[in-house]
Parts: C-alpha cells; structure tokens; sequence
C-alpha cells in the first residue's frame, strides 16, 4: 500500500491583464471573462462510509474533460475533480490554440464541433519565412489527404473555448459530476482500487476509484505519489507570447519566421484566433529573464519593429514560457491512467500537446466503458499503455526535432540549419527539411493490428450515401455501433457470407454494414453505399475486404474473406479470453 500527500502546486506563466470572472466566456475589452463553476457539496462529505466510483477523474483541462464527456455520452458514470473553478488554468489562460483535424473529428463525435466551428477561424495557408524571404509555404486544402473528412484540417480556438463547451456538453448528456473547487491532495494504492483524499471549501473527504484518471497536467503530483520514472529533457529556449487585437487585420494565415529581422534574427509565430485575437510567439534569447521580457512596454515595442511604429493594437494576453519534454516510461501505474500532459509534455510545435492529449482520452474512453459495461475483457485497458505511449514517444521525438531546429547548437546544428534555410530559398527538396513545426496527426499504432496490414490506422470521417441517398458519415455508425466494434464489409458478398454476417452480432459485441458500389441497391437496412469509394480509402482496404473499425475510429483488423475466423478476431480486439 502506498500512502502520499502534497499540498503546493502552482501553474505557469502569468497574466498581464487581470481577467474580470463572469459567468460568460466571451471576449471583453481588457481581458478573456472566464465562467465561474460553483462548487456544490458532495454527497461524500459528512458521510459515514467511503463510496467507491468506478472511474476517477483527476483534472477538469482539455483531456479531462475529453473523457467526461466521451464517458457521458456512452452513459458510463464518472466524478471529475478539479482544483479550480473555471475553464483555462488560473495566469495561463491562452495556451492550446491550433486543433487538428482527428481532434475536430472526436469534437463532432462528442457532439461540440458545430460550436468549434461557429467560433473558431479555418486556416489552410501557412508561410515561412527566413530574414525577409518566403522560402515555403502550403495550402493544406490542395492536400488530397486533407479533403475527404466532414472536419476541416485545423481550426484555431483558444483552448478554453473547447474546455467551456466540454464543460457544457458534459452537462446536457449527465451522468458525470464535475465537482468543481476539489483539489486531490492525498493517494493510496490498495489492491484492485484506490483511494483519494480531496480538499474542498467545505472540508477535506475521501473518495475510492476502480480506476484513476491523472489528468492534472503538467504539475501532477501523481507522478511522485506513484513513484513513476520518465525521460525529461529541459532546454534554454526561451517564449514570450502575446495575444493581440489589431486594427488592421494580418492575412488569415500561419506565418512562421525562422529567422525575423525585426526580433534580433530569432522565430516569430503570427496565428489568427476566435475574437479576432491574434497569436504572436516570439522566441527570445537563451535563458532570458521572464519578467523583463514580458514586461507591456518591452511587448509594445516588439510589435512595433514587427507590424510598424504606427501599429494599432490591444495586448489582451503576455505570458513568458520555457518549453521542456517530458515523456513517462508507463502510462498506467496501479489503477492510475495518465493521459495529457501527465503521460507526456511536448513543446507547442506542431499542436501535439493537447491535440494529443484528446486522443488519449478517446482511446482511454471506449476502453473503459467496454470493459465497464461487459463487452470487453479486462486485458482490453492494458493496450492504452501500449498504443498511447508509442504515440507520446512519437510525438516527444518529433517536437524535440523542431526545438533543435529552431534552437539549434552551436557548431554543426547552426550550421545545418543554416545550410537548410540558404538551400530552401532556391531548390524545392531543402524545404521539406525546414523544421517550424509538424503538425500533430492521428498516430499509428504499429503492435495493435489484430490481424491484416491497415490495423492500427486511424479512419477519417468521410462520407457515404445511406439507402435513401442522404449522406452519412463514419461517426454517424460509429454512433449507431453504440461503444461496439463495427464490422464494414466492403462488395457483393454470397449467400453464406451474408447470413454468417447476420449472426454476427448475436455472437460477438459487433455491429455489422455491408456497403455497396455506386450501382448496387438493396432494401436492406444494414446497408450502406459508397460510390465514390471514400469509405473503403478511409478503411485503408482494396475489392472485396472487410474493416473491423474500433469506437475511436482506428482499425482493429481489415481482411479478405466473411468466414468463421472472424468471432476469434473481434474477440481478440476485445480482449475476451
Ligand atoms: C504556449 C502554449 C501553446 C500551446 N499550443 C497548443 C496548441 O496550439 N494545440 C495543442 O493541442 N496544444 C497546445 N499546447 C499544449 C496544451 O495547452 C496542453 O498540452 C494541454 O493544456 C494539456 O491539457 P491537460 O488537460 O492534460 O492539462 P491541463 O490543461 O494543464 O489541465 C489540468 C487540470 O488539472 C487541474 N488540477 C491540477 N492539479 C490538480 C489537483 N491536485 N487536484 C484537482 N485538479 C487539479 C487544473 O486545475 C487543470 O484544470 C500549448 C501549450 C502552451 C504552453
């Protein structure tokens, strides 16, 4: 049994505007009006006994909130508890602004992304550039790969937006109590569960939980009370980020500056967000001070060398940052599962700190809720550690490569990457190699393929035509598949094949569509057309074939042939003995 307490924790950066709390969150003038969550006395307080929830979330930022609501909407009960009262994290209110196309697609999944898109800015144009020269630049709508999906490929949304409308989501489908003003202060580990202490303004309780979530962020104190080892690595590259209103409105694009002659030949980012609220990172010299060079007048000044003396402009947010990376060597310790940042911290190159953070809580959220509702084995949980943390040793890897382009070395790192920005200006293959940022991306998972080659791809949400010729798309059967697996079957099939088909889901926690060419109709209600041949692309298989698709829209297993082998199959990707 391990017994562990901790009572200081305390977020980064700080604000320059002091933020006026309301029970609104849209911009005012002078600073983001966050909600307030009241805190409601739990029944636990006062109680004679412990009670004990089959699932624990610690954390109520953009991952846990991800899961609350993944978890509600399959009808799985769970408590949140969170230190704070509001969405955002108190003096670092404006961090996670760029939401990749697989996180929009979780959003529509959720039932949010229509509220993502009416607020947040589409953006598909990104430029760099080198001292006064554009040396690459793309336009993400011409990339085919981009096109097919219902989402689009990023929007730009503050990050407590999205946290706001998990907040709101969560609360419209119930089931999940978000306890607001709950600090964990205390874990203890005990064979099969685990028991936390939580301080609230109205005294401190204990609460018990099959299964702990740590979603608690960067400053987690699980990672000490569970005595967990990780790989970290800490940097002298220093940020200062200033959320800006202009007058006069940049282009609606990503403009990235490896080298910007008007701040002393180091990276700037410019970034259009909801509000007309303008990202502006400015990388400042190795271990600078904090203070001084977040400081309003040192900020004014640097948007004046940038946009011009005459530049109008509100500064609606500063806050200094130090990046580091961080990457623990398990994501499951006990009944702890740690998902965000506290599996893992990456520099914000490339949007892969909270983009991927929702991922994990995707993946986490099927599992848990087959396992807790009977579908699944036991063993089903233990494949988070597995999928997830290759996709944070992935992600740790790739934005480690972006920071050392941007602060390289001195000796031979300068110099290749200054061989790499003086080739980029004149031939097309140097530009691959100019590093501001991969984008984050639905990462493969390369030991989960249950059987065939495409198992552990991601599947996009294309479209398909249902038998009435209206347009579906994948999350719509994976809403239908109700938290099971769903079984696509792509071509004519025999006779047999299709009464096998037809017994399926009597034998195995399965949803079965056969979907059919451009010229095929049948009145079949399991049923469903794809002329374009999207959703066999998106399924990653060829002719006749078979995708076995999982509820977080990755593929468990794709095939040839409709036979009896297939119960083994679903029964492996369950995990059921
Ligand atoms: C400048 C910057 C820019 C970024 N840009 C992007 C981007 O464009 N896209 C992107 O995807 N990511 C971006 N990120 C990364 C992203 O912000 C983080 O990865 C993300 O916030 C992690 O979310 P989380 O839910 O894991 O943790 P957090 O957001 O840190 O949430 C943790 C929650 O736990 C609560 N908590 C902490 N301790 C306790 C406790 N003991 N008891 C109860 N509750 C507790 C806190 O109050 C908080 O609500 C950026 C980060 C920075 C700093």
């Amino acid at each position: 049994m391990i017994a562990t307490t901790d009572s200081s924790m305390s977020p980064p950066g700080r604000p320059y505007q002091n933020t006026a709390f309301t029970n609104s969150y849209e911009f005012a003038r002078g600073g983001y009006n966050l909600p307030q969550y009241p805190f409601a006395t739990p029944p636990e307080l006062g109680a004679a006994s412990v009670v004990r929830h089959p699932i624990v979330i610690v954390g109520a930022g953009i991952t846990g909130l991800t899961l609350a609501c993944a978890l509600a909407r399959k009808g799985i009960a769970a408590i949140v508890l969170d230190e704070d009262n509001s969405v955002g994290v108190k003096g670092a209110a404006s961090r996670g602004i760029c939401y990749t196309q697989k996180s929009l697609e979780i959003f529509h999944r959720l039932g949010i992304y229509e509220r993502i898109a009416a607020k947040g800015v589409q953006w598909s144009v990104g430029r760099t550039f080198a001292g006064h020269d554009e040396v690459y630049s793309f336009d993400l709508r011409q990339q085919s790969s981009f096109q097919l999906s219902a989402q689009p490929p990023f929007i730009n949304i503050q990050q407590f937006y999205i946290e706001g409308y998990l907040v709101e989501r969560t609360l419209e489908l119930g089931g999940v109590d978000l306890r607001w003003s709950s600090r964990v202060t205390g874990y203890t580990q005990h064979d099969g569960f685990a028991t936390l202490t939580v301080e609230t303004p109205a005294g401190s309780y204990q609460v018990e939980a099959l299964h702990v979530v740590d979603a608690s962020g960067s400053h987690t104190p699980f990672h000490r009370w569970c005595n967990a080892s990780l790989q970290a690595r800490r940097g002298d590259d220093r940020w200062c980020i200033a959320d800006v209103r202009f007058k006069n409105l940049p282009p609606t694009e990503r403009h990235t500056w490896i080298e910007a002659p008007f701040n002393d030949n180091r990276a700037v980012w410019q970034h259009l967000m909801a509000d007309d609220v303008w990202r502006i990172d400015y990388q400042m010299e190795p271990d600078a001070d904090p203070a001084k060079v977040s400081s309003e007048s040192e900020v004014r000044k640097r948007l004046e060398r940038q946009f011009g003396a005459d530049v109008e402009c509100e500064i609606v947010w500063v806050g200094p940052y130090a990046y580091r990376s961080q990457c623990l060597d398990a994501l499951q310790i006990g009944s702890v599962y740690f998902i965000g940042d506290t599996a893992k911290i990456v520099s914000p190159f490339g949007a892969r700190g909270g983009n991927t953070g929702v991922a994990d809580a995707d993946n986490l959220a099927w599992k848990l809720g087959a396992v807790l509702r009977g579908r699944a084995g036991p063993g089903l949980l233990a494949s988070y550690n597995q999928e997830r943390l290759e996709a944070a040793q992935q992600n740790v890897q790739v934005t480690n490569r972006t920071a050392r382009f941007l602060r390289p070395a001195d000796g031979m790192e300068r110099r290749f990457r200054d061989a790499v920005i003086s080739l980029a200006r004149q031939y097309p293959f140097a530009r691959q190699l100019v590093n501001t940022g991969r984008m984050a991306v639905a990462n493969p998972y390369s030991q989960s393929s249950v059987c065939g080659n495409s198992g552990g791809l991601s599947v996009q949400n294309v479209f398909f035509r249902w038998q009435n010729d209206s347009p579906g798309c994948v999350n719509d059967l994976l809403q239908w598949a109700d938290g099971n697996l769903l079984l696509l079957v792509f071509g004519d099939q025999s006779l047999q094949a299709r009464q096998r088909l037809a017994n399926l889901s009597r034998q195995a926690p399965v949803r079965c569509v056969q979907v059919l060419g451009p010229d095929t109709r049948t009145q079949s209600r399991e049923t469903v057309r794809d002329p374009q041949g999207h959703l066999q692309g998106a399924c990653h298989v060829f002719g006749h074939a078979w995708a076995l698709v999982r509820p977080d829209a990755y593929l468990a297993a794709t095939g040839e042939t409709v036979d009896g082998a297939l119960v083994q199959v679903i029964e492996h990707a369950l995990a059921i003995a």
